[in-house]
């Protein structure tokens, strides 16, 4: 699946030339292409290029920093510094891309996204407002695949592109239905990216709605009125929705909520996000950095604790999971 390319010119007829060992003494290949005879290392464009410490110790650092240690403990408990942990993390969620671009070459029937937004403070206390600590999560609801998930200040910036990312699924799914929780905004801008023209054929000036198969739904908070007489409706639909969509979405689906107990696990995994505690980040780089990869382990290589499959086996786009130290093996393109 990620097979091993020269990366000259992107061949896969490569054979072994020859062996080294590093300072380690792990044995690292050599491998030689076979089109352009280019010779080049096993870790070349891999995150595992130049680093020096073994793997083993890189993967239980951050998957301990993903579970919830943070990066302070994580320093005393390994006696690693921090600067390495940083690099680590770094060079690891630099494969964020890869995988989405690996995952975005499939085509999915149907998808139920849930678009949800939480909260961490970064660095002082700011207004909620001018924090850069939010952070939007866009999760498949019944992989638990989650297409994004990015910090910064909660603004029009920040939901159009998060929907500009989900504009690319879109592109490859025949069904898609959005649920939030309250946020508008979601649904604005996914009109204005992607809204077509439908052509009726009658006078008068063109309907806009969004495309074939798609369907955005927001939920209502608070949903139970207590004036007497008609109850509100529990969603609503607040864009005009293609005449060829098919209506099937139930309202007990919609108020299922997954991206809940996702953002409750974000909170117990990520020290940052914990509430009620000194701990927070200090740079939304470094925040990012994080949900990175805590975005490739969870859908990559964790099984899902409900499901009982890896999110990106259960979504379809490979056979099983890839093992945390395979993760380091793999080509970054671009
Ligand atoms: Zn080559």
């Amino acid at each position: 699946m990620f097979e091993t390319k020269c990366p000259r010119c992107m061949d896969t007829e490569i054979k072994k030339f020859r062996t080294y060992i590093i300072k380690n003494g792990q044995e690292r290949t050599i491998f030689q292409c076979n089109q352009c005879g280019t010779n080049f290392s096993e870790t070349c464009n891999t995150a595992l290029a130049g680093l020096r410490s073994p793997i083993p110790l890189i993967v239980m650092v951050l998957l301990s920093i993903t579970e919830g240690t943070g990066i302070n403990a994580a320093t005393r408990i390994f006696n690693v510094s921090k600067n390495s942990i940083y690099r680590w993390q770094k060079r690891l969620g630099d494969l964020k891309d890869t995988l989405m671009l690996f995952a975005l070459a499939h085509q999915f029937l149907q998808q139920v996204i849930e678009g949800d937004e939480l909260y961490t403070k970064i660095d002082k206390n700011h207004p909620q407002e001018q924090s850069a600590g939010w952070t939007i999560v866009l999760m498949d609801r019944a992989s638990r695949f989650i297409w994004d998930m990015q910090c910064g200040r909660k603004n029009r910036k920040m939901f159009k592109k998060a929907i500009g990312r989900l504009s690319k699924v879109l592109d490859q799914t025949e069904d898609l239905t959005l649920l939030t929780d309250g946020e508008r905004r979601y649904g604005n801008f996914l009109f204005e990216i992607c809204s077509e023209v439908v052509k009726t054929g009658k006078r008068g000036r063109p309907r806009k709605t969004l495309p074939k198969g798609v369907k955005v739904r927001i939920k209502n908070k608070g949903s139970q009125s207590h004036k007497r007489g008609r109850k509100r409706q529990k969603y609503q639909a607040p864009k005009p929705e293609h005449p060829e969509t098919t209506q099937d979405i139930e309202n007990k689906e919609i108020h299922a909520n997954h991206l809940e107990a996702f953002n409750a696990s974000l909170r117990r995994r990520c020290a940052a996000y914990r509430r009620r505690t000194n701990t927070y980040a200090k740079k939304e780089n470094r925040l990012q950095e994080r949900l990175d990869l805590i975005w490739i382990f969870h859908n990559f290589s964790k099984i899902h604790f409900t499901t009982r499959r890896v999110p990106a086996v259960a979504l379809g786009i490979m056979k099983q999971g890839i093992q945390v130290e395979s993760l380091f093996c793999i080509q970054k393109i671009g």
